[in-house]
């Protein structure tokens, strides 16, 4: 049987400065103490205040699905890094799960807002600090369901597949500036998050969340669900010198999923 990783990718990024939306659960609380266990410096925001105050990272409460918050954060991460080397846009939703017919336009609006929008407005306000610190790397999570059809999540289908023409589109945009913009397609991650997906899922199929479960794992060649760390492990590798030429790639973590859930 086939497990992910539990220890940070072993590589030097003394002194990296880098900002981390979404950072204080999930994913983006493993990225934020993954970089900072391998010397980088870390600003992280999230809209969960309780979370932030736990977390022993520099933090600010920015919503991603704020323009103006958007941009409070990259200005708080530069004013307490002294700058911008990596922009990690990972604050991300999972948006309704329900027929199209049945999405209602304010569910839909949050779930592009937040799962794509806001890498927009984040990336925008963070490029002139990129530029300026001569180089740097742009790292956005997209998910599985940006490389296939998910149904029943069609809103959050739709915001991760945008999130790879955004990807794609930035990367040659900044190439020449020898700034680096890849996506991240994580399969299904075990935790808090990927549970509450199933338990809806389970809902709307009629069907245990065992039975759910089973199903999701089933969806990948290596029958498991990939670790919070593995995804981690690739954005340190991204943002190391080892990943000094790869940009505009769309990368997949996800246990060679071979079909949506
Ligand atoms: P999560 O829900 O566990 O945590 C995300 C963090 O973002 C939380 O701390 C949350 O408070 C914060 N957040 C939520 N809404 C926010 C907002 N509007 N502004 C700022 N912060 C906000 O999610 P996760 O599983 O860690 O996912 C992280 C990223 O990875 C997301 O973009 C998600 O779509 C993507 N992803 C996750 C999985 C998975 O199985 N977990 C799979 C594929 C892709």
């Amino acid at each position: 049987m086939v497990t992910g990783a539990h220890t940070p990718l072993t590589v030097d990024l003394s002194g990296l400065r880098v900002a981390i939306t979404g950072g204080a659960g999930g994913i983006g609380s493993a990225m934020a103490d993954s970089f900072y266990a391998c010397g980088a410096k870390v600003f992280i925001s999230d809209i969960d205040t309780a979370a932030l105050a736990a977390s022993p990272h520099p933090h600010i409460r920015a919503d991603a699905g704020v323009v103006a918050d958007c941009e409070a954060l990259v200005d708080a991460a530069v004013a307490q890094l002294g700058g911008l080397d990596v922009l990690v846009n990972n604050a991300g939703i999972a948006g309704p799960t329900a027929r199209v017919e049945d999405v209602t336009p304010d569910a839909l609006d949050a779930t592009l807002r937040i799962d794509v929008a806001s890498m927009f407005h984040c990336s925008r306000r963070a490029i002139p600090h990129l530029r300026a610190s001569g180089g740097g790397a742009i790292i956005n999570l997209s998910s599985a369901a940006g490389r296939f059809g998910f149904p029943l999540r069609a809103p959050y289908s739709a915001a991760k597949w945008g999130v790879i023409g955004f990807t794609k589109s930035l990367s040659i945009e900044l190439g020449p500036d020898g700034i680096r913009v890849n996506a991240i397609l994580p399969g299904p991650v075990d935790g808090l998050r990927i549970r509450a997906v199933i338990k809806a899922k389970a809902a709307a199929a009629h069907i245990s969340e065992n039975e759910m479960t089973e199903r999701t794992v089933a969806t990948t060649s290596l029958r498991c669900f990939v670790t919070q760390q593995d995804i981690a492990n690739m954005a340190l590798y991204l943002a190391s010198p080892f990943g000094a030429t790869i940009s505009g790639q769309a990368i997949s973590v996800d246990a060679d999923m071979q079909t949506t859930m």
